[in-house]
């Protein structure tokens, strides 16, 4: 008994020893303007949480990046989607930072990147430097910031991960950013956590009305309840110097003074990002684009985020007692909105039961579901839904409605077509697509095998199979066939496909490979002339591209440049 009190001491001073020890001055911050954030580390995103800091550039590219600290590059990645063009620096104290979206390299790494860019004939490409290879100092450049990728605009995401390549907030580190302006409060919502609950006469999630007062915090309209309730709010930060509406630092619960649950956005780690669709109201966000945080753990709701959860935030509310629930919604600067929340338990007789809309597909989360009916057929792994869901399915003549997009799926589902009454040629143009916005089909990752295809998604929807005979389009944006471009530092053309999608594309000069850059956001392919592959005069252009069913155009021209 002695010895597990002492291994559970152990455990606890080790982990406050290691939060209090983390290093404060060791990682500068890796632009050299006044750092203003676009997002904050934890926040709330499309099936995942922020894994960094979004740091403003000014509404511009080019802005000089640099190392956070010494060390050497362990990692450069380069992506159409995703992280863009990202870099990553492995640091003495086991730390890495990661710098991505952007622009180009400095030139010892570019020299680097593009030898072996043009030894795979890739634009995409994954690379790890030995240690020796190519280290950094502190504060050396090693970047310019962009736009690359999944990024909206100009900025630089920025990361610190732990030995075990969790990321981790920034801001622990001492990287600090001017704020004095309290979360904003956007919401309080109430749950009923089970059959007998009921909160204001219902046993539906309700919004409770919050009054403003003169210090700053809110005060709640009084709730009538009864049973196992929980809360959940929705709140943002937005800091100095830009309208921004980030992600808060923290948000605490506290039932009659006594803490119930804490939600610190410290550290995470990416295998389990995506249960933030557990801690979101994920059908609420599907309806309404607004995120409301839960303020109790869910059953199989493995986030590690949380602390000092006792009950798993739930509040057990009986008949004639009088409860005071808080909710603290701190920045990581301190700032803080308190919000008082009055209860007074009321057991109630005489509120119907939740209307519960039952289908004739009961699937259970922990087991595995399946269904098929006029050729087409749904598998559902264990695993795929977070909690026992009754499925809106129906198999049409040749769509399937899969459910719909309001309930989360953590892994992939498969969808399966019997394509048995299509020819060989049909075949080869068909895919699987996703009906969207006024029933667009969106190409869905097609694998196809004899008389079956099949498609996995984690996106409830409508599915069904469309044809793409129409193949890419390829036109000239900076120069036109037969001109003289020998001012020119760029060859850029545009590319589209208007069903299925890019899948690949390569281009030639003088039947030499060239480096092209994809950027997806502007269908842009260009190539740099300071790589120094077109020498000739005269030159032959052919790019070819190919969508996702294999339809392919080539693009030829011939273009003069004088030797510089
Ligand atoms: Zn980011």
């Amino acid at each position: 008994m002695k010895s597990i009190l002492a291994v559970i001491l152990l455990f606890f001073s080790t982990a406050i020893f290691a939060q209090a020890q983390l290093p404060k001055d060791y990682f500068q911050k890796p632009l050299d303007v006044p750092l203003v954030l676009s997002g904050t580390f934890g926040e709330l995103r499309s099936n995942h949480f922020h894994s960094g800091l979004d740091i403003k550039t000014q509404q511009r590219q080019g802005l000089n990046v640099i190392a956070s600290a010494k060390g050497y590059v362990s990692r450069i990645n380069i992506q159409h989607y995703g992280y863009g063009k990202a870099l990553y620096l492995q640091h003495p104290n086991g730390y890495t930072t990661v710098y991505a979206h952007l622009k180009e390299f400095s030139p010892e790494i570019e020299a680097y990147v593009k030898k072996r860019q043009y030894a795979n004939e890739t634009y995409e490409i994954e690379l790890f430097p030995e240690a020796g290879e190519l280290p950094v100092e502190a504060n050396e450049l090693i970047a310019f910031s962009g736009n690359t990728g999944g990024s909206g605009g100009p900025h630089l995401h920025f990361e610190i991960r732990d030995g075990s390549q969790r990321p981790m907030n920034p801001k622990l580190f001492g990287i600090n950013i001017e704020d004095n302006r309290a979360p904003i409060i956007d919401g309080l919502y109430a749950y009923p956590l089970d059959e007998e609950a009921h909160i204001n006469n219902s046993r539906e999630r309700q919004k409770i009305n919050l009054t403003p007062l003169e210090d700053g915090s809110y005060i709640a309209s009084e709730i009538d309840a009864c049973g196992n309730i929980g809360f959940g709010i929705s709140s943002v930060d937005q800091q100095d110097g830009a309208p921004n509406r980030n992600g808060v630092y923290q948000i605490e619960a506290e039932l009659n003074g006594d803490r119930i649950l804490t939600l610190p956005f410290k550290r995470f780690s990416f295998a389990e990002t995506r249960h933030l669709n557990q801690l979101i109201d994920y059908e609420y966000y599907s309806k309404n684009r607004k995120r409301i945080q839960k303020l109790f753990v869910e059953k199989g709701n493995p986030l590690s985020l949380y602390e000092d959860v006792v009950n798993k935030g739930e509040l057990h509310i009986q008949d004639s007692l009088n409860y005071n629930y808080t909710i603290k919604v701190s920045d990581f600067a301190g700032n803080q909105r308190v919000i008082r929340i009055p209860i007074q338990g009321v057991q109630r007789n005489d509120i119907p039961p939740k209307k519960e809309d039952k289908t004739d597909y009961f699937a259970q989360a922990n087991q595995p579901f399946a269904a098929e009916a006029n050729g087409m057929d749904i598998y559902i792994p264990k695993g795929s839904l977070y909690s026992d869901t009754y499925l809106d399915i129906e198999f049409g003549e040749d769509k399937v409605k899969v459910h719909e997009d309001h309930t989360p799926l953590h892994k992939n589902i498969t969808i399966g077509f019997d394509v048995s009454e299509y020819s060989a040629e049909e075949k080869e143009k068909l895919f699987i697509a996703r009906l969207g916005y006024g029933n667009r089909p969106n190409y869905s990752s097609t694998y196809k095998k004899a008389n079956r295809f099949t498609t996995g998604t984690r996106t409830f929807g409508e599915y069904t199979l469309a044809s793409d005979v129409t193949p890419p389009k390829i036109w000239p944006t900076n120069f036109n066939d037969g001109q003289w471009i020998s001012s020119n530092n760029t060859l850029q053309v545009k590319i589209s496909d208007d069903l299925s999608g890019i899948k690949s594309y390569r281009a030639t000069v003088n039947g030499k490979f060239i480096l092209m850059e994809y950027e997806y956001k502007n269908n842009t392919l260009t190539h740099d002339f300071s790589d120094g592959i077109v020498t000739d005069t005269e030159n032959q252009l052919k790019i070819i591209v190919t969508d996702n069913v294999g339809n392919s155009n080539t693009y030829e021209a011939t273009f003069f440049r004088k030797d510089s």
